[in-house]
């Protein structure tokens, strides 16, 4: 499945090359680009010069007070009210209601001090802010002097003006970077200049988003036939993969390769028949090896031979990019059809960074340090010169030194066959200085869908580290903004940017993070397939009788002393040891995991990493906690001291829902305070559980102190939790079940213990108008859906604002539309099965009521999946309820309840959900700080999610667990978990009883 076919046997080769060089390591890939720059090293001196005296003449032009540059030279990203600015262009305008509007701009604008403003209130701090930008734009003299009766005007008609004002203010520079709204508009406004299109938007998440785009696209093409002369003469199309499959994604190989080849294949026809050049935007770098496959099958293909007009843009700051920019030369010359590369430097870096991070990654595709990715352009530009004219160079840049060396470089190597590119609203002053062509990307349409770009953009504009940012900065010396990247890397000498730590060392001296292998690696994916293929289940002891669990009990409870005396130490390294197992085993986990848990792939990984974090992390918590005795401020002549102790005997009661990460994170916390476990697997999943413990076992626990008990769950009760010897008792499950041990151990008459209990949740997550609804969207999906709904913190009860109800319930069942409900073990699989048939039957019976509510119009279904008929899957679906009040209970499932509710009832909306009793998890989306900070006033939830989705809480870092009917606490993976596990004694000692104060004599 993962091992593409091409046109011949050097193509494949540089595709391992890829491989190798995706996430290697910093250096050694500096290394090597330096020894490439070696030959082009010596267009530094004229770059130099000529880079220097554009910059001059940059510097002594005006800003436009009115362009972002100038608004964030005033407001720095790094400021809050840079950040109020970034947040309310990406958010103010698709806000539909004027409340929120209201509400946003307020919030935005009390949280910054905007520069002379003295005034005290929102609207006057407004009305300063935006007039001294309005009158900045006044004063450049243009049609708006409609505008001076503006200040009187505000002090009129308040609120909705401010908003209009807002608004215009938002508008204009949002409308610094698109062309026009559409591409008829934007061809006519053309005139002589060179344009590659964009059509504005990204990330289709439904069929109709990807369709309306590919009509955009195409209809682009169209307006851009009959222009006069070259094709590379001609304004062009740039396209995004990404806006033409909703399901763009590595995993969903198999149908998103032909989809996609088939709906680019018309398009390229189309732009060969208008004669223009077609190019396919870069964008996240683990859809880059399948963006490749797909642009080869397509660039092959008979129907568009002689055409010479496709492209694709290739990434600099990717580690991997010299060796893309070779298979890209080796496939045009395996067919002798030309191909222009746009070589940009990379828009995703940031994000790049950040998921790499969360995914606990081997190392970063990116370079981490800026220097490098510059070393990095100028190697590939050389290599896409070296190819002219089978390859067609389009140079992306803003930085005037980039510019002048590959113009240089270009002069020494005596071509003309290349272009420069700008983006439209940028780099309009440095393009007035250079002699050379230069085709400006040019985004069109209307402003909703401008949002991710505009953000892009800003972000660009006000990174420190970014050329268009330190133009402007008269701190920076024209000297920085010309260093060779070669002195640049005799400073960094090639490493890694200090403050941005690899994955695994994320957390520091601490404790290591765990590793997380790469679902965007070929290599991975099929060796993990051909395991899915090979697996047969493994044997796992038959269930004990009661009569038996006594002696399993009597066994812990003599050894746990051995095991206490032990110490700290032993203790932490063997738990650390048996993470280390857990990574070493992940192959045959993510077997078990797959096919007796039914995770999909994603979940597996996800769960192995969650429970060797648990041993990480639970081991260096516990020497913090049991090392040494804590120390109290005392009067002279006293020690006051308390340490911590075990307990004895722990019961652990594990759920079928996290068979790994839960049953080893309960039984870990125990163990490594000192106590001895028995552990009881859920039902559903006693392999996963027998080989965790024989993994425990490896590492060095004794066997005797964690024994696995395979029983059912009221003999537990009947024999072991009755028994005084048991000093304490872990659950995660159901609140019914959580209540009967409550009972159980409450009718002992021996002394009181610890019972941890995490039990469901009813979920909720509550949605604004200033929410984006993509992310939205893409939210609810996990929350809610994957592992088919059956995570205790996943979703259950969705709350929208009712002005942007409709739009959003319609993209997220569109988006429903393409789940793909399937196996486990299919890569393609958003769910998976349920557990087993009665969970199915407690669904089926759920969806009876909520159709007996629809008869009396109180519930209505939106969208249910289509599932297999076949075993127990499940259709995931969403019901609109009249109110939660009409929910009596966890639904453990794929179903999503929608609330409606209105802007001014949302304190309501708080109230309703704490009335549940439940409290485990909750997700905002929001861009308005007051709502954020009500839902942290009001919210009684363990854990409260905001802009993002609520599942996959990371230990150590979002300590999980609920309140009310949703646990006892402390958090699992939190700083608190293990002292429930311990006793504590203090010791107090009179130092003076033995001969007197001799440390108080001795101070004075
Ligand atoms: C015509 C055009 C088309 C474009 N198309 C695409 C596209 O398809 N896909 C895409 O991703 N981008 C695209 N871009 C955006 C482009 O990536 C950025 O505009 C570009 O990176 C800015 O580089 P520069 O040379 O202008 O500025 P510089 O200031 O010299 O470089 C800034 C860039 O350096 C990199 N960088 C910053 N900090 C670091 C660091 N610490 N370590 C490593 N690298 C760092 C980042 O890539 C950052 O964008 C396009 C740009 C243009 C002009």
């Amino acid at each position: 499945m993962f091992a593409p076919t091409f046109l011949n046997v050097e193509l494949s080769q540089l595709w391992e090359q890829l491989e190798k060089w995706y996430r290697i390591d910093e250096k050694i890939s500096v290394e090597n680009l330096l020894n490439q720059y070696a030959s082009i090293e010596n267009c530094h001196e004229i770059a130099t010069k000529n880079a220097q005296s554009i910059i001059h003449q940059l510097r002594q032009g005006k800003l436009n007070p009115l362009r972002i540059e100038s608004l964030l030279r005033t407001y720095r990203l790094s400021t809050q009210e840079g950040l109020a600015l970034m947040c309310m262009a990406e958010a103010l305008l698709r806000i539909p209601d004027s409340s929120t509007k209201s509400r946003l701009i307020r919030d935005k604008l009390n949280l910054g001090h905007w520069k002379n403003a003295d005034e005290t209130t929102w609207v006057e701090k407004l009305a300063n802010f935006s007039l001294s930008q309005i009158s900045k734009f006044l004063s450049i003299g243009s049609s708006h002097s409609a505008l001076s009766y503006i200040p009187g005007l505000v002090r009129r008609f308040g609120e909705p003006l401010i908003r209009q004002i807002m608004g215009k203010i938002i508008h204009v520079m949002g409308n610094q970077f698109v062309v026009a709204e559409t591409i008829e508009a934007a061809y006519s406004k053309k005139e002589k200049t060179l344009y590659s299109f964009d059509m504005l938007g990204e990330a289709a998440k439904t069929r109709d988003d990807a369709k309306r785009y590919f009509e955009a696209y195409l209809n682009a093409i169209e307006n851009l036939n009959g222009q006069p002369g070259d094709i590379t003469e001609k304004s062009s199309i740039s396209i995004k993969l990404s806006a033409l499959h909703p399901r763009y994604e590595l995993l969903k190989r198999d149908q998103v390769k032909p989809e996609l080849c088939e709906i680019l294949l018309k398009l390229c026809q189309a732009a060969k028949a208008a004669e223009i050049m077609l190019t396919v935007d870069a964008e996240e770098s683990e859809r880059l090896e399948l963006s490749l496959e797909i642009i080869h099958d397509v660039f092959i293909h008979d129907s568009l031979k002689g055409w010479g007009g496709f492209g694709l843009a290739v990434q600099a700051y990717q580690k991997r990019a010299h060796v893309v920019i070779d298979w890209l030369i080796a496939m045009a010359n395996a067919t002798g059809e030309k191909l222009h590369i746009r070589l940009v430097k990379g828009a995703y870096w940031d994000s790049e960074i950040k998921w790499c991070q969360e995914r606990g990654l081997s190392d970063y595709p990116v370079f981490t340090q800026k220097a490098h990715t510059d070393l990095s352009y100028l190697v590939c530009a050389e290599k896409i010169l070296n190819a002219s004219p089978l390859i067609y160079g389009q140079f992306a840049t803003h930085n005037a030194y980039t510019a002048a060396f590959i113009l240089e470089m270009a002069e020494q190597k005596s071509t003309t066959y290349f272009e420069l590119q700008r983006l439209y609203g940028m780099g309009e002053l440095l393009y007035k200085s250079i002699p050379s062509r230069c085709r400006i990307y040019g985004p069109v349409g209307i402003y909703k869908d401008l949002l991710a770009y505009l953000v892009r953009r800003l972000l660009e504009n006000g990174a420190n580290s970014s050329f268009v940012h330190q133009i402007h900065d008269e701190q920076t010396s024209i000297e920085m903004l010309v260093k060779s990247v070669k002195a640049q890397c005799n400073v960094t000498q090639g490493n890694a940017h200090p403050n941005i730590k690899l994955p695994i060392d994320m957390y520091g001296l601490y404790r290591r993070n765990s590793k997380g292998p790469d679902l965007s690696s070929y290599k991975f994916l099929k060796h993990t397939q051909k395991l899915l293929n090979s697996y047969s289940l493994e044997e796992y002891p038959a269930l004990l009788r009661q009569d038996q669990l006594e002696r399993f009990l009597s066994r812990a409870d003599q050894a746990q002393n051995s095991w206490e005396k032990m110490g700290i130490e032993k203790r932490a390294n063997i738990i650390e040891k048996l993470g280390d197992l857990l990574d070493d085993h992940r192959d045959e986990l993510t077997q078990l995991l797959c096919f007796e848990a039914q995770k999909t792939i994603s979940d597996c990984i996800a769960e192995i990493r969650e429970a060797i974090d648990f041993c990480y992390y639970y081991a260096q918590q516990a020497r913090t906690l049991m090392d040494s005795p804590v120390q109290f401020p005392s009067p002279t002549g006293e020690l006051n001291a308390m340490s911590y102790h075990s307990r004895g005997v722990f019961v652990c009661i594990a759920p079928w829902n996290f068979p790994l990460a839960i049953f080893l994170g309960q039984a870990i916390a125990a163990l490594v305070t000192g106590n001895a476990v028995l552990v009881k697997p859920s039902h559903q999943t006693p392999r996963i559980g027998f080989f965790a413990v024989k993994l425990a076992y490896k590492a060095g626990i004794p066997k005797d102190i964690f024994q696995f008990i395979h029983c059912k769950g009221a003999d537990v009760s009947a024999n072991l939790l009755v028994d005084d010897r048991v000093k304490g008792v872990v659950f995660t499950g159901s609140i019914d079940t959580a209540i009967d041990i409550n009972r159980t151990l409450a009718n002992r008459k021996g002394p009181i213990i610890p019972f941890i209990a995490e039990t469901g949740g009813m979920n909720a997550m509550i949605v604004d108008s200033s929410a984006l609804h993509e992310q939205v969207v893409t939210d609810v999906i996990s929350s809610a859906f994957q592992s088919a709904g059956q995570r205790c913190s996943a979703l259950r009860i969705l709350f929208v604002q009712e002005e942007v109800a409709d739009s959003l319930l319609c993209m997220l069942s569109n988006a429903m539309k393409e789940l793909d409900i399937n196996d486990s073990w299919n890569f393609s699989t958003d769910v998976g099965p349920l557990i087993d048939s009665a969970s199915k039957e407690a669904l089926e019976n759920h969806v009876l009521y909520l159709k007996e509510l629809e008869k009396t119009d109180q519930a209505r279904n939106i969208y249910t999946c289509q599932a297999p008929k076949a075993g127990n899957f499940f259709g995931p679906a969403l019901w609109e309820i009249k109110n939660i009040q009409l929910l009596k209970e966890e639904n453990f499932g794929p179903i999503v309840h929608v609330v409606r509710f209105k802007a001014n009832d949302l304190e309501k909306v708080f109230m309703q959900i704490n009335e549940t009793r439940y409290g485990l998890t909750m997700g905002i989306h929001s861009r308005l700080e007051s709502t954020i900070a009500m839902a942290e006033r009001l919210a009684k939830v363990g854990n409260l999610y905001i802009n993002r989705n609520m599942i996959g809480a990371v230990v150590g870092v979002q300590p999980f667990g609920g309140e009310g009917l949703s646990g006892t606490g402390p958090k699992a993976g939190g700083p608190n978990y293990l002292l429930r596990f311990v006793h504590e004694r203090a010791f107090t000692q009179n130092i003076t009883a033995c001969g007197g104060n001799t440390i108080l004599l001795s101070t004075i």
